[in-house]
């Protein structure tokens, strides 16, 4: 019997940032071998954002399993991509180590303790560049937004779909690609790509049936 099932990929909505009329996606990626979470998106409120004016819809409010990830993937550090890394204790968090030095140290990047809870610890799996996490799904380094941004790649029955976090804050930038990283997601000629503030995902105009 084969029981081998193919990679989805589920957009979850945690909040959004009311200032800026943005939405704040997390992406589940079941595979059989396991769940991956890509970002965490926002678990509490902050001193730090209120300008943002956040409303936030955390994961464990929603019936989510939080024990069903065991791996969890930050595109980047940004609050809004990590707010939520402190619940899960357990996960290994893969993060690109140019990203993991630039949050620790740079002024202003993020809210520290939410990647370095005072409570617990968390178990980051720092990487360089590329790499294949698990068959089918390969974590790509995109420099852009920021210098450690990476996306997810993933092998669906759709073809290969992208996870790009904030690598295109919003789709216009990935039909006219200025940053390196921009420019890598398009090269790849994904089905379609999946974006953090957006609800649908990105479309390349190629990959769309003529006529239709
Ligand atoms: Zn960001």
């Amino acid at each position: 019997m084969n029981d081998t099932k193919p990679i989805t990929v589920t957009p979850i909505k945690v909040g959004e940032l009311r200032a800026v009329e943005m939405p704040i996606y997390v992406h589940v990626v079941d595979h059989p071998a396991g769940r991956i979470l890509v970002d965490t998106g926002l678990a509490e409120l902050h001193p730090l954002i209120e300008d943002m004016q956040p409303i936030i819809e955390p994961l464990d409010q929603q019936g989510f399993d939080l024990d069903s990830v065991y791996i969890v993937v930050n595109t980047h550090l940004h609050f809004d991509h990590c707010g939520g890394n402190r619940l899960f204790p357990k996960a290994r968090i893969f993060v690109q180590q140019q990203e993991l030095d630039d949050a620790r140290t740079q002024p202003d990047y993020t809210i520290p303790e939410w990647i370095d809870p005072p409570s617990h610890k968390l178990n980051y799996v720092p990487v360089d560049g590329d790499v294949e996490l698990l068959p089918g799904v390969r974590l790509l380094s995109t420099p852009g937004h920021t210098r450690g941004s990476q996306v997810v790649a993933v092998e669906t029955l759709d073809g290969e779909v992208i996870i790009a976090g904030d690598t295109a804050v919003w789709s216009g930038e990935l039909d006219e690609p200025q940053s390196e990283g921009q420019r890598r997601i398009v090269s790849l000629r994904p089905s379609f790509v999946w974006l953090s503030h957006q609800s649908e995902p990105y479309v390349p105009a190629s990959a769309v049936t003529p006529g239709s």
